[in-house]
């Protein structure tokens, strides 16, 4: 059966379109993962829950953007913002008032975070917090859990995505790069973990605690899915980092003001040496930073500043476009709306809706899957497997994922993107019917793969 069928037979324009961009673009598209066979519709308006193709179907979206449109697309306010700023003052490399004012909300916000650097992608945020904490400690290797994505620099794709034979040993995971063109120079400065293994995670670090300057983890690895953290995972971590010296630092790019309003360390109760956000943050919007102690920040600008040669041996962090206006206007308009309205009631009642919904609905047709999800954030393993560490996801099936996928795109609802490794988000317009709308979609697409 062709699971494609229904998406391929109403996106005629799209597949044109596709062959013009594979002339222009590798791939037809300008990220990879955006990619999938055969090939990808090309949206041309976004409103509230909805996206719009090339050839005018309408979708219900689940994906929202990989995580940033928390509001919904369009928030009538974030948009006003955005406006307002566009008329008085576009990039300017001067520092303006509007990006210092959206630090000091996300300062505000965020416990770990006394001082902050702005930066346009989750990927530089975390390749910039991992030259400050080298620089801080004097270490140059940064500890990471195996399947974790950090990024699409070389430090952050190391032991991501790969196979059980270039992983190896569960409890002591080899580095491998993920692709080519990553020198083999990176991954000796990187040590790959097993998350929600403490015995092994233990071993590890102390085993290289000499030349760790810091561990870099997710809250909850939506990286891979949805692994949620064991009872007492991170308390230990925060522990053992503490009496290690090796700095912590939470990526909180996908967890960021999505897990409340003081993001996942202020739900779990821990306070990291040094946080990186993006995605909610700019609400639609590039925007990403990193944060932490004033201490360790001020590896950035040391404080004796009359030294000019001090200037040379602090860590270099900048960037042409960082603090963009028109992203900070949006930003602090979302986190505003985020501190002050009601948005993480309602996003985590649709999440329980959802999530618990799409559990019920595969259980009814008797496929065997395992849907894991904290408040709005979540992931379908096809699997009835149960899913704590890494590896676990493997169980899962990726093809029957992808069809399932393919068959509710087709009906008009995207369930995040067709890679098992992904998740999916509810957002602030995102209503009742709706969800009960995407469960009987749910239901028609899982009835379709094979099981
Ligand atoms: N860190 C985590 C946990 C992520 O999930 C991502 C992206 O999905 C990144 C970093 C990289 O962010 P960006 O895609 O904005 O570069």
């Amino acid at each position: 059966r062709d699971h494609a069928e229904r998406l391929r037979d109403r996106t005629g324009k799209s597949k044109q379109f596709f062959e013009r961009a594979s002339e222009v673009t590798p791939l037809g598209v300008e990220s990879n993962v955006r990619a999938f066979d055969p090939y990808p519709f090309y949206v041309e308006e976004a409103d509230g829950s909805y996206l719009y193709d090339m050839d005018g179907n309408e979708y219900l979206d689940f994906l929202l953007a990989l995580g940033p449109i928390i509001l919904g697309h369009g928030h009538p306010e974030v948009k006003e913002a955005v406006k307002e700023q566009v008329d008085t003052c576009d990039l300017t490399a001067t520092p303006q008032p509007i990006a210092v004012e959206f630090m000091e909300k996300v300062a505000e916000m965020t416990p770990s975070i006394e001082r902050v650097r702005l930066a346009n992608s989750g990927s530089e945020a975390t390749m910039h917090a991992m030259r400050v904490a080298r620089s801080y400690t004097g270490n140059d290797k940064i500890a990471k859990p195996e399947g974790g994505y950090a990024g699409a620099h070389d430090y952050a794709l190391q032991s991501v995505y790969a196979s059980e034979e270039a992983l190896g040993p569960a409890d002591e995971p080899n580095t491998v790069s993920y692709g080519t063109g990553i020198p083999d120079a990176v991954s000796e400065t990187v040590v790959a973990f097993p998350f929600n293994d403490e015995e092994a995670t233990e071993k590890i670090l102390r085993e290289h605690a000499d030349d760790l300057a810091a561990v870099i983890i997710e809250p909850v690895m939506f990286s891979c899915g949805c692994l949620k953290p064991e009872d007492g995972y991170h308390e230990f971590l925060r522990e053992l980092t503490e009496e290690l010296g090796i700095v912590l630092i939470w990526d909180e790019v996908m967890t960021g003001f999505r897990l409340g309003p003081q993001s996942a360390q202020g739900r779990f109760g821990i306070t990291p040496d040094m946080t990186t956000f993006a995605k909610a943050a700019g609400g639609g919007y590039q925007m990403a930073g990193f944060g932490g102690k004033a201490e360790i920040m001020e590896e950035i600008v040391p404080p004796r500043k009359e030294e000019a040669s001090k200037w040379n041996s602090s860590a270099f962090h900048g960037g042409t476009y960082n603090g963009h206006p028109v992203s900070a206007a949006a930003g602090l308009k979302t986190l505003e709306i985020l501190d002050e309205r009601d948005v993480y009631d309602h996003i985590e009642e649709m999440g329980d809706r959802l999530f618990g919904g799409l559990q019920e609905v595969a259980d009814d047709v008797g496929i065997d899957a395992n849907v894991q999800h904290v408040g709005s954030m979540g992931q379908v393993y096809m699997t009835d497997a149960e899913i704590r560490r890494y590896r676990d996801s493997w169980k899962a099936n990726e093809d029957q994922f992808a069809d399932w996928w393919l068959e509710a795109a087709g009906r008009g609802v995207l369930f995040g993107n067709p890679m098992q490794g992904e998740r999916f988000f509810t957002t602030y317009t995102h209503t009742d019917e709706q969800i009960d709308r995407a469960l009987e979609v749910a239901e028609d697409a899982f009835r379709a793969v094979d099981h």
